[in-house]
């Protein structure tokens, strides 16, 4: 097979280096159809049964996908779903027929949707679709996914991702969507992901490379790209892992944990950092916002993790590159720019104010720190805190410290504004919006580089604030995270990085060789 470069949209980091799978259609089998009110109630009887596997399949696969199950498992229980379907029964159309076709028509509704968020729900209605049909009997078990495969499909649904074993795999999509459950999942998980590549010629069994940060699927790579694509056998970092980190200069470098969803951390030894630094919650609002207690219980798995080490949880950032469902605002030409993080939740008052008030119960047990994204003025820094004031008197306990996230050039550029705890810079949106490169677009990723002295600029002057007024600076973002960024992150003044816990030992292996003689950028 002649090499050839086929470009898409990144969902998720990371290379793969296998042998490309295809999926089969899933075809329709016969079934023998009864009279309108037997069909009914194989319906409701069959979407009962998928209810009943998806919850259990909550329980079983990692809580980061929990909440993505359970999304299904609403969509399945609401009764406008069902309801066309029912209506085709009663006038003698078979369950499995009125079932399908009325779904496919919701799924071409969502698919023809001007809004991201809604396109990218297309492949859960598409699982559901099937989930029923197989309890039905009308349609064949799911499809298998080679161990290690580069699976190239038209869409894939989140009930394959979750049966599927992905160690050393990768996805590629001809369809799809980086704001897909199917992709969350994929970044939580470190599968690299492209979707957006289009009709691809590629059969079965044929030579492949993904790389998922560039957006790139490689058919037929010859020797040159394999080494150069190649990830170099990973050093043992196990000895500095649960060490503190310390430049060859002596100098002491705070490394905190970027976490999602508290079932990351089940693995992990809370010794191997300093804390954690950013808490995203949109996941935990995948299904809709979850009420106090739920959001209680879910902040607290995080402090009891830590065992007292700080923990900074970032209020909700729903929009632009993380829709949630019934919040974010749909069909705007730009969600980058339009109402995401502190705007939306500032516009949602009784769904930030339970937030809140779940954040300043949960502080009881813990180091406890609440970060606000997008802060562009400090106006909505004070409207939050005064939100968070109202909370903590309501419950009687103190307002845990309040700091910002630095990732809208207007506030880096006039820091000295911000009456904030302490700063936190997310260098992917920090890097996007001086660079005017979407986050998402792979055309311009070349241009979104956290290298370009503007970006570098910014963030060692909000670290010279930090200094000057005794607030802590980090940097949270994915450039935290990259052994090659943190010298001149270091080099900029940074004392703390915030990065995925799989990045912690070469970042720790960085700082300890910075400064060290011929190691200086
Ligand atoms: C950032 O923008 O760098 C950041 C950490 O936030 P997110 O990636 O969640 O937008
Ligand atoms: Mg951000």
């Amino acid at each position: 097979m002649a090499r050839a470069e086929v470009r898409g949209v990144p969902a998720a980091p990371g290379i793969a280096i296998g042998t490309v799978a295809r999926l089969g259609a899933v075809t329709a089998r016969r079934r023998v159809a009864g009279a309108p009110a037997q069909e009914a109630a194989a319906l409701v009887f069959a979407i009962s049964a998928a209810i009943g596997e998806l919850t259990a399949l909550a329980g079983a696969t990692g809580s980061d996908a929990a909440g993505i199950v359970e999304f299904q498992v609403a969509m399945l229980q609401d009764p406008a779903l069902r309801a066309p379907a029912l209506d085709a029964i009663a006038a003698f159309v078979p369950a499995d027929a009125a079932w399908a076709e009325a779904l496919a028509r919701q799924v071409a509704d969502y698919e023809a949707a001007e809004d991201a968020y809604f396109r990218a729900r297309a492949a859960d209605l598409r699982d559901l679709a099937q989930r029923v049909l197989r309890h039905l009997g009308a349609a064949t078990a799911l499809p298998e996914v080679p161990p290690g495969a580069i699976l190239l499909a038209e869409d894939l649904t989140p009930s394959l991702f979750l049966q599927s074993d992905w160690r050393g795999g990768g996805i590629a999509l001809a369809a799809g969507s980086p704001a897909s459950h199917v992709a969350m999942l994929a970044r939580a998980r470190g599968v690299p992901m492209v979707v957006g590549l289009g009709m691809v010629e590629a059969t079965a069994g044929e030579a492949a490379v993904l790389d998922g940060g560039a957006g790139l699927l490689l058919l037929g790579p010859d020797d040159a790209d394999r080494s150069r694509l190649a990830a170099p056998p990973a050093p043992d970092r196990s000895a500095l892992l649960h060490r503190p980190a310390v430049t060859a200069a002596g100098r002491k470098v705070a490394v905190l944990l970027n976490v999602s969803d508290p079932g990351e951390l089940d693995e992990l030894d809370p010794a191997m950092c300093d804390g954690v630094g950013l808490v995203r919650t949109e996941l935990l609002f995948a299904a809709g916002p979850p009420d106090e207690d739920t959001q209680v219980r879910a902040y607290r798995r995080f402090l009891d993790w830590a065992g007292g080490r700080p923990v900074t949880i970032r209020t909700l950032d729903a929009g632009g590159d993380k829709p949630v469902p019934g919040l974010s605002v749909a069909g705007e030409a730009d969600p980058f720019l339009g109402q995401r993080g502190l705007r939306l939740s500032l516009a949602r008052p009784e769904v930030f104010t339970v937030q809140l008030r779940a954040l300043v119960r949960a502080a009881a047990h813990g180091t406890l720190h609440i970060m606000l994204p997008m802060v562009t003025v400090p106006e909505e820094l004070q409207a939050a805190r005064a939100l968070l004031a109202e909370a903590a008197a309501d419950i009687g306990r103190p307002a845990p410290p309040l700091g910002i996230m630095v990732e809208v050039p207007a506030a880096a550029l006039a820091i000295g504004r911000f009456d904030a705890a302490f700063f936190a810079i997310g260098t992917n949106d920090l890097v996007q919006y001086v660079t005017a490169s979407a986050r998402d677009i792979a055309a311009v990723a070349p241009l979104a580089d956290p290298r370009n002295p503007a970006v570098l600029r910014l963030i060692a002057e909000v670290a010279v604030h930090g200094a000057r007024t005794g607030r802590e600076v980090s940097v949270c973002g994915d450039a935290a995270g990259d052994p090659a960024l943190v010298p001149l992150l270091l080099d900029a003044g940074i004392a703390r990085l915030s990065m995925a816990p799989n990045a912690v030992g070469e970042v720790k292996a960085a700082i300890a060789a910075h400064g060290r003689e011929g190691t200086m950028p």
